[in-house]
């Protein structure tokens, strides 16, 4: 996302949802850069931080990548990976074995921390920029995943036939798309 596209969620995010002050409650909140709006009453600044997530790449004995089908908008219906926002005062690590075990009803034996990729993510009226921190995780035993929380199915789908234009979120078909052109 470049610094217009940016801008552009900015100004969208304000004129419909963020008019008021949070602090003082008047209605004179505009926005001020690309990721701060300010109150033109108590001058109080209002920052659109970077919300961190976190998503797992599971693979069972047969290499077979673990999928999960998303339950709820946005983007219900559609291919996803387990993970989730990362909770107040909790570590992407902790996010991680929290997820996977909400999601699945797995525990994760070891976790190894691959990249990241920003990403926007829309909920209610308002878009919120994310960033997602991707792991390979084993699993103690993917084939006994279960359906949990907000995931309508689990599958598990070799290489092959994996099409990232299945997956309802930018940042996740971005995220196949490594996976698939990565050895092995
Ligand atoms: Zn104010």
């Amino acid at each position: 996302m470049n610094n217009d596209e940016i801008e552009q969620v900015c100004t969208n995010t304000s004129r419909e949802c963020f008019r008021y002050c949070p602090l003082c409650g008047a209605e004179t909140l505009y926005p001020n850069t690309h990721k701060t709006f300010k109150c033109g009453g108590c001058g109080f600044e209002f920052f659109l931080n970077t919300a961190a997530a976190v998503g797992a790449l599971i693979t069972d004995s047969e290499g077979r990548l673990l999928i999960t089908v998303r339950k709820a908008e946005p983007a219900k219906g559609t291919w996803d990976l387990p993970g989730g926002f990362v909770d107040v005062s909790e570590s992407a690590e902790q996010a991680l074995r929290r997820e996977v075990k909400e999601e699945l009803g797995l525990d994760i034996l070891s976790a190894d921390y691959l990249y990241s990729v920003p990403n926007t993510y829309e909920y209610g009226r308002v878009t919120y920029q994310t960033v997602d921190l991707v792991y390979r995780c084993e699993a103690a035993d993917a084939s006994k995943a279960q359906a949990c929380d907000d995931v309508a199915a689990v599958l598990f789908k070799r290489r092959e036939d994996i099409n990232p234009e299945r997956f309802g979120l930018a940042s996740v078909r971005k995220i196949i798309r490594r996976f698939l052109h990565e050895d092995g």
